[in-house]
């Protein structure tokens, strides 16, 4: 690798990417829905949805939610079984309920035209409030996401960690903005990040940057140590009568309010799910062979062992001891937004419940 830069010559490097990278950007840029225009609630939309979610996955949830919320009054207003009905399938559904709360907030303060004033809303961190203030409202207020950090990692050859390379560029990239085409170059980097500078392999031969670019390789960022995720042991009882099958909702932890099976996070016995039967008065309700299956989310993996339930016409018993609610089978296929984590297990019951 060679000698760090002097500022003097990053600075240069810099300011010197919009000439390199909108030329490129107006020829090669993506057809994305949320660059049919520029309305700061669609941006706002399109950035929460794309927080560590993959473009071709937002892609079609995208047009959905603005085809039922098409305003930032529609979604402040929205029902939450439909907000997370919409979001089914993006996970990290706390980024729904702030995108709620935001819209909440704008509708009653309007909307906040700066970068500072973007983070005050809920869920909006530095790079959204820049990737907003910039693509909507034409401020040069740098959006440092991982694409852009590993793309100008790789052109300055700056091997330092990211999160200290993240900081850094959000304030050197500022001077860097052409007036009246800050969105156009917050996107282009993202651009470049998503479709050339990928993480391994880039394609350098197709680059605008080759010509500057100080790695032309994938030998920067260096990998960085991951958090290890914690392991727990979760049970799923799986209760069902007829064609009604049971849910109640998440009251804290991962997944918190949203809809779930019953969850003991730790191992049950078939015994002491035995015990917890008789004890609500349900002895007669059967209980089915188990299913492994392993749920990842951020921090934490779930080893789930999910046990059918029939409830012996015990629903109201179990309703009660268990704090769960019967919904047709069909409805919550259909309506209800049950999570990932969850959804899986919708196919142990089959096409039909069966009989209690
Ligand atoms: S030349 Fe290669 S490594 Fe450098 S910025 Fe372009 S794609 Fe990335």
């Amino acid at each position: 690798m060679e000698q760090p830069l002097s500022a003097a010559a990053r600075a240069e490097l810099l300011n010197g990417l919009p000439a390199l990278l909108l030329p490129w950007y107006d020829t090669n840029k993506r057809d994305l829905p949320w660059r049919e225009n520029r309305d700061p609630y669609r941006v706002l939309v399109s950035e929460l949805m794309l927080q560590q979610t993959r473009v071709e996955a937002v892609r079609e949830h995208y047009v959905r939610f603005l085809r039922e919320l098409p305003d930032v009054q529609a979604l402040a207003a929205c029902p939450e079984d439909k907000l997370f009905k919409l979001w089914e399938g993006l996970g990290y559904y706390s980024r729904a309920r702030n995108l709620q709360r935001a819209a909440q907030a704008i509708c009653e303060h309007g909307f906040p035209q700066t970068a500072e004033g973007l983070k005050k809303l809920p869920g909006v961190g530095e790079y959204t409030a820049g990737a907003v203030a910039s693509i909507a409202f034409e401020q040069p207020s740098p959006a440092v996401d991982g694409n852009v950090v590993r793309v100008l990692s790789r052109y300055l050859g700056d091997a330092r960690p990211a999160a200290e390379l993240r900081k850094t560029l959000a304030v050197e990239l500022a001077p860097a903005y052409p007036a009246g085409r800050c969105g156009d170059f917050t996107q282009s980097l993202m651009e470049l990040g998503a479709t050339v500078c990928v993480p391994s392999s880039p394609l350098c031969l197709t680059c605008p940057l080759l010509g500057g670019c100080r790695t032309k390789s994938d030998a920067l960022p260096l990998p960085e140590k991951k958090p290890e995720r914690r392991k727990e042991r979760v049970t799923l009882l799986l209760f069902r009568a007829g064609e009604r099958v049971a849910l109640c909702r998440r009251e804290s932890g991962v997944l918190r309010g949203m809809y779930a099976f019953y969850t003991e996070e730790r191992a049950l016995t078939e015994g002491e799910i035995a015990r917890r039967l008789a004890a609500a008065g349900a002895s007669d309700a059967q209980i089915g062979l188990p299913t492994a299956h392993r749920h990842v989310f951020t921090h934490i993996e779930w080893e789930m062992r999910a046990y059918p339930v029939s409830c012996g016409g015990r629903e109201a018993e179990i309703a009660a001891a268990f704090g769960v609610t019967f919904y047709p089978l069909a409805k919550v296929r259909e309506e209800l937004s049950l999570p990932s984590a969850y959804r899986w297990a919708l196919r142990l019951f089959g096409d039909r419940a069966g009989a209690d």
